[in-house]
């Protein structure tokens, strides 16, 4: 048996001292710990006493020793104090009424960063509420301790938790990339919760608000900062264009006898996806489709739908304007009714659009936060818990780990 020093050097749990260990089964160790400082601290006023009024021994999931499971016995110590009367000391080994210590919990944590609540815990055998604990507690810490002064930035997104229903709201920090706060729902008052959480102060800050074109979101961003810009994000002002695209080829498609409805056929994704994302052969049918005399409205439409993604593009916000005042004008001479609908649309949010021409700032990262929510709702495995849900976005999504390093 090794030397109870050599045990305690190796096991190194602050002030504690291993004098008993015992080994079951070649699978797990217990090992008795004594405190080995002087005083014990009075947790409510920080004062040291000689003497302690009681102690109770509190067995703890520990870091594993090779292949062994460790439990640790641990004395949990009261004071008598004059101020405060009997008060726990505090042992810095564990949390009050946790179940492992603290060097244990940090080592779920890191667990779960990559692995899912359920393969912590069986990996580790510790029940998978008390590793979802662990979690929460750890991300809760290093949210008191984010830096949220200094930010002009904002975009605002909705990420839908079910497919097609059921929103959640982001709140992101554009320059730092990071998302700030998660909301349910994407309506007005889960933006007014937003605002009431982040202050006044925090908002007065704001220069620019990048949305989509959502007017829960405009009118509360209206009321809360009035003085900051309000962009669209460029991306939801083209898809509805898509949309008008695929609205024409139906149209077309209903009206074609049924012989010239053969030319359609498995033409939407052609026409939806981004001309630059198609294969050659792809970009090829697209061509020969667009041909056809029985598809000039649709060939017209997409010029149009192309050409104003090459106006968005434009880095000069004088140039980009006057491309978007001619591609309304060629619209209005096409007459096609999709179209039109959708210059109507643009017209009444024209302040959105020409901020983006001015400050072309995007919600670029949307996309990306989306599939990280998706595969958290994966991994979360039918435990309804909107809190935990709400971490562990903030978790993956917020940069929360990046500032702060992490050690045993
Ligand atoms: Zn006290």
């Amino acid at each position: 048996m090794p030397h109870s020093h050599t045990i305690t050097s190796f096991v190194g749990l602050q002030k504690h001292r291993v004098v008993r260990w015992k080994r079951h089964h070649k699978s797990w160790i217990e090992l008795w710990l004594a405190y080995d400082g002087a005083t014990y601290r009075c947790s409510g006023c920080g004062q040291g006493f000689r003497r302690y009024y009681d102690r109770l021994w509190m067995r703890l999931r520990d870091l594993d020793i090779s292949r062994h499971r460790v439990y640790v016995w641990v004395p949990r110590y009261r004071v008598r104090c004059p101020q405060c009367g009997v008060r726990r000391v505090d042992s810095g080994v564990a949390r009050r009424r946790a179940r492992c210590t603290r060097r244990f919990e940090r080592w779920l944590f890191r667990l779960t960063n990559g692995m899912t609540v359920k393969e912590v815990s069986n990996l580790t055998g510790v029940d998978w509420e008390a590793v979802k604990g662990a979690e929460s507690r750890y991300i809760l810490g290093l949210l008191r301790k984010r830096d949220l002064t200094g930010i002009t930035d904002l975009g605002i997104d909705e990420v839908s938790e079910k497919k097609g229903h059921r929103y959640l709201t982001l709140v992101t920090d554009t320059v730092k990339r990071r998302v700030v706060w998660v909301g349910r729902g994407r309506d007005r008052a889960v933006l007014r919760t937003f605002f009431r959480w982040f202050g006044k102060q925090r908002t007065r800050r704001i220069r620019c608000v990048v949305i989509d074109m959502h007017d829960p979101y405009e009118l509360e961003i209206r009321e809360r900062c009035p003085r900051a810009a309000l962009i669209y994000d460029h991306f939801h002002v083209i898809k509805p264009l898509s949309m008008a695209i695929d609205d024409i080829r139906r149209r077309l498609q209903r009206e074609l006898p049924p012989a010239g409805r053969l030319y359609l056929k498995g033409s939407r994704y052609l026409l939806l996806r981004n001309r630059e994302n198609l294969t050659a052969k792809q970009r090829i049918r697209l061509q020969d489709l667009l041909r056809l005399p029985a598809n000039e409205t649709l060939n017209a439409a997409y010029i149009l739908k192309e050409d104003l993604r090459v106006a968005f593009r434009r880095q000069d916000p004088k140039r980009a304007r006057a491309e978007l005042r001619d591609w309304k004008r060629r619209v209005r001479e096409s007459k096609i009714p999709e179209l039109l609908k959708y210059v109507e649309m643009l017209d009444r949010r024209r302040f959105g659009i020409l901020n983006f021409f001015k400050h072309r700032k995007t919600n670029g990262l949307s996309e990306g936060f989306n599939n990280v929510v998706k595969t958290i709702k994966k991994d979360a495995y039918g435990f309804h818990d909107w809190e935990y849900f709400r971490l562990k976005i903030l978790r993956k999504c917020g940069r929360l780990e990046e500032a702060s390093s992490q050690r045993d």
